[in-house]
């Protein structure tokens, strides 16, 4: 049996390897295809606890195929930061995201996006970053907010903490993603020059009836607070996490309950639909 088991690791793992590289393939399709075409950014709300007015949108790349399938990240990013893809990937993301910002600056206070450790260790990123920043002079560049993993810190050969500070000189705002899940989140809170907390949704989901989860994020809550940071509770799905959100004071919510990554298109009427009520 221990040589059954054996096989069995062997063919996925193979399964893995082809997938790997089949998303690698798709993956430089796309990017040499038109990009606004084959990798549409999509947002998703993140809204006023307190109102529920739309604030700000995380921006999720998702890759449409040649058959017309649209693809989550999960089949494309991780190779994309295996090959090193993820540069002309993450700079096409930050060049859609401040497109649409713009075209949003009126409705929209902020829009985030995700930044993976293989860019933010780039020697280019923070000369591209500027350099966007310096063709859209009407937002302040506080109204973009880049959100880091804690892996960031733990696989970066160059000085995370540095280059954050750098990001932080030009006006960028810095959210600590899916915080609470890593293995030193009390070192990168200590280490990272943030702005934003976002709870992981495995805190959130359900909140109103564990009393664990409960106390992890009021205790976070009053951190964030007290090192003058906002936070955000993703995974936000049922009524009952919303309110359970509301009377533990976390200022902003995202998750189903509000709205699932959207096309442009379609956040632009949601927004208009925010703003009226
Ligand atoms: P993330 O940054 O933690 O993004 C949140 C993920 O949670 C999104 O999945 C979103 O659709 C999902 N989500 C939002 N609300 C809910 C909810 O109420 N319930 C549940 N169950 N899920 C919810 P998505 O779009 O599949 O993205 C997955 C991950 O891919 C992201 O996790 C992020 O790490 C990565 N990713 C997405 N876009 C980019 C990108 O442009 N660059 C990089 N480097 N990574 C990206
Ligand atoms: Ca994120
Ligand atoms: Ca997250």
């Amino acid at each position: 049996s221990g040589g059954n088991r054996m096989k069995v690791f062997n063919d996925r793992m193979r399964v893995a390897v082809q997938d790997r590289i089949a998303a690698e393939k798709l993956l430089r399709e796309a990017l040499d295809g038109d990009r606004r075409q084959t990798l549409p950014v999509w947002f998703q709300p993140i809204v006023s606890a307190r109102t529920g007015e739309i604030l700000g949108a995380e921006t999720l790349v998702r890759m449409r195929t040649g058959d017309g399938r649209i693809l989550g990240p999960g089949l494309f990013v991780p190779a994309a930061e295996e090959t090193g893809l993820i540069v002309p990937l993450g700079e096409h993301v930050l060049i859609e995201a401040l497109r649409h910002l713009v075209a949003w600056r009126d409705e929209l206070r902020y829009i985030s996006v995700n930044v993976s450790p293989r860019q933010l260790a780039e020697p280019d990123f923070v000369p591209l970053l500027a350099g966007l920043l310096a063709a859209a002079p009407e937002l302040e560049p506080g109204r973009l907010v880049l959100e880091i993993t804690e892996t960031a810190l733990l696989a970066s050969t160059v000085d995370i903490t540095e280059r954050l500070e750098t990001i932080k000189s030009l006006g960028v705002r810095i959210a600590l993603d899916d915080f609470g899940t890593g293995y030193s989140s009390l070192t990168w809170l200590q280490s990272v020059p943030a702005d934003i907390v976002k709870l992981d949704r495995s805190f959130v989901a359900g909140l109103a009836t564990d009393a664990k989860k409960s106390s992890i994020i009021r205790a976070v809550l009053w951190l964030a607070q007290s090192m003058g940071m906002s936070a955000v509770a993703e995974g936000v799905e049922e009524a009952s996490d919303v309110q359970a959100l509301r009377e533990v004071g976390c200022p902003l919510l995202q998750g189903y309950f509000f709205g699932k990554p959207m096309p442009p298109e379609q956040f632009a009427a949601g927004l208009q639909r925010s703003r009226m009520a």
